[in-house]
Order: C-alpha cells, then sequence, then structure tokens
C-alpha cells in the first residue's frame, strides 16, 4: 500500500510517500480501506517528536479516518467487506476496570491511533473492530473524518465532564481550531450563550457563522479575560474551554466565581504559570478532559450524520502532497479542518 512514512523526528521534510507492506488484520481487528483522513495538531507533534515518545519505525501518523471495511481478522462478527465506516481513533482494552465501567477514555492501556499505533495517513489501517462506527448511507467520508477525534473531545469535555446547561454562559478561548469550532456548535445546542475569543475579523466571522453569540477579538485587544467581565456586567462566564493552557491566567479571570475551566490540551505548549490565588478565592474547578467515551462519540457522531453538528472543513490534499497539508497546518493559516483524500 501506499503510505506516508516517518523514519525520524523532523519537519515535514521528513514525511515519506512511499510503499509499505498492507497490514493484516489480527484476532478481533479489521482492516479499513481507507477514502478520507483529516488531520490535527496531534499529527505535527507526533512527527516533530517529544521526550520520551517511543515510535515504532517507520511510524505511520493519522488518527481520523472513514473508508469501507476491507478484511475482518479471527473471531470478528457484525461486519462486513464493503461496509463504510468512520475510525473511533481512542483505542482500549475492552477489559480494564475502566473499561467494563465505560470510561474507556481513562483505559489503562489507552493509546491514540496514529500517535503510538500505525495510523491513518495510508491507504489501509488496522483496527479493532470495537472502533468501527456505520458510516450512514450518502455521508461523506471526509466529513466523518474531520469529525471523529474533534467532535467527540469537545463533546466529553464540555457535556459528560463539564456539565454545560441551558442558559449557562460559556467562553471558548480560541476561534478557529478544530475542537473551538466544535465546541462552538454543540455548546450552541445545548442552548448555551457562548462568547468566543479569537484572533482577528476572520476567524471570528466563522465562529459567529457557527452561532456564536459574543466576538472578542484579541488582535486588538491582548486583555480580553477583562473585555468578558465587563461583557458579563462583572459577573464572568459559568464554564471555559480552554485548548491553550498558557491562556489559563486569562481564563481564570474571565470565569465567575464557582466557575468551570474546562482543560483540554495544550496547544500553547506544556508548562506555564498560573497565580493559584484564582483558584481558591474564586471557587474554581479545573476540569481536565481527553478525547471520549465510546458512548459519547455514537451520540456526538449521530449529531453528525443528523446535520445537527458541522465539520468546518477546510483544504483536502492528495495523500502524495501530505507534506504540504501538514505545513499548511502548521502554518496556523487553516479555517477548519485539513482533510486528506487517499482514493476517489
Ligand atoms: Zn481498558
Amino acid at each position: 500500500m501506499k503510505a506516508i512514512l516517518i523514519f525520524t523526528h523532523g519537519g515535514p521534510e521528513v514525511l515519506e510517500y512511499k510503499d509499505f507492506p498492507t497490514p493484516e488484520p489480527g484476532p478481533g481487528q479489521v482492516i479499513v480501506r481507507l477514502k478520507a483522513a483529516a488531520l490535527n495538531r496531534m499529527d505535527l507533534w507526533v512527527r516533530e517528536g517529544w521526550p520520551g515518545i517511543k515510535l515504532a519505525y517507520p511510524h505511520i501518523s493519522g488518527a481520523d479516518g472513514a473508508g469501507e471495511v476491507f478484511a475482518l481478522g479471527e473471531g470478528v462478527s457484525g461486519w462486513s467487506p464493503g461496509d463504510r465506516v468512520v475510525i473511533n481513533p481512542s483505542l482500549h482494552c475492552g477489559q480494564c476496570e475502566f473499561c467494563i465501567a465505560g470510561q474507556d477514555n481513562l483505559c489503562t492501556q489507552w493509546a491514540l491511533l496514529g500517535e503510538t499505533v500505525r495510523g491513518t495517513l495510508a491507504e489501509y489501517v488496522v483496527v479493532p473492530a470495537r472502533n468501527l462506527y456505520p458510516l450512514p448511507v450518502g455521508f461523506d467520508e471526509h466529513q466523518a473524518a474531520a469529525a471523529a477525534l474533534v467532535f467527540q473531545t469537545a463533546w466529553h469535555s464540555l457535556i459528560t465532564r463539564g456539565g454545560l446547561r441551558p442558559g449557562e454562559t460559556l467562553l471558548v478561548v480560541g476561534a478557529s481550531g478544530g475542537v473551538n469550532t466544535a465546541a462552538i456548535q454543540i455548546a450552541k445546542l445545548t442552548g448555551a450563550k457562548v462568547y468566543v475569543v479569537g484572533s482577528g475579523a476572520e476567524k471570528l466571522e466563522l465562529a459567529a457563522s457557527l452561532g456564536a453569540d459574543v466576538l472578542i477579538d484579541r488582535s486588538k485587544d491582548e486583555n480580553w479575560s477583562k473585555a468578558v467581565f465587563q461583557l458579563t456586567n462583572r459577573r464572568g462566564v459559568d464554564v471555559v474551554v480552554d485548548n491553550v493552557g498558557s491562556t489559563f491566567p486569562q481564563s481564570f479571570r474571565a470565569a465567575r466565581k464557582g466557575g468551570r475551566i474546562l482543560d483540554v490540551g495544550n496547544t500553547g505548549g506544556a508548562k506555564f504559570e498560573i497565580d493559584n490565588r484564582y483558584i481558591f478565592s474564586k471557587h474554581l474547578s479545573i476540569i481536565g478532559s481527553s478525547m471520549s467515551t465510546r458512548k459519547d462519540f455514537a451520540q456526538v457522531m449521530e449529531l453528525v450524520f443528523a446535520g445537527k453538528l458541522k465539520p468546518v472543513l477546510d483544504r483536502t490534499f492528495p495523500l502524495s502532497e501530505t507534506r504540504l497539508a501538514e505545513e499548511y497546518l502548521g502554518s496556523g493559516k487553516q479555517k477548519g479542518k485539513v482533510t486528506i483524500a487517499i482514493r476517489e
């Protein structure tokens, strides 16, 4: 099969479009013939590497993908070759105490497809059968692939972990990333009032088109937490969803007393300083969240299939041009998901 191989960490230049042996499905696994994949920031981080990451070279990244079942491993039933599917990239053992309790994103053997396990930037990928989800007739594979990781992440943080309720106010830190555009839509569907802080008119326009109620341009006003405070009559918002991390000091200030801070990522780097006084004196809850459970995945994907939640797609590149696609994603110019066309 054709695949995007990584033999060493580095910039986009280490991505090689090459032939690689088509994998075989083991017991309980299925091989999927991919039609579309979607990029995530994770793909760039894996390629660049971080201290302690151990990959079996050549590595293939890519968490998101959709296509059709090609062949079944031993003991797999309920699927047939040709079934159209989207992949849930949250890999879990299905047997540990957390998996049995339905908290499979806490699995003791949890892994993300494409992070340490070979992923979807290839013509074929092997995944456990329990990671397949059926694609409705006529639903586009690019849309499905673009939705899988970011919508489950946003749903689990806002709804399951954050307990967002109708009538609450939510501040989304960032206007255009995949998780943020998903969060805006989920919050509106829930009946929350959505504040968005983003950089520049174009990205805020996108947030507005998704239903955001109040837009704050941080390129004009770096002290955006003050703006949130003033716009909420000096109350602050009920919930802040922050996938940057380094923005926490401002997120703490923007939250109301007793507010919840949903920590869903670290696009701003792993380490930053916080002022602890904000946390206890404002009675803040900091709630970490990553990926989702199978139940959340099913719930949110059905809303995507029903058209109530819509992944925002930016550009599509052919598999052979994944290097350009990752350069584009790394540039930060994209407004929505970058997808990879693996076959027609
Ligand atoms: Zn488990």
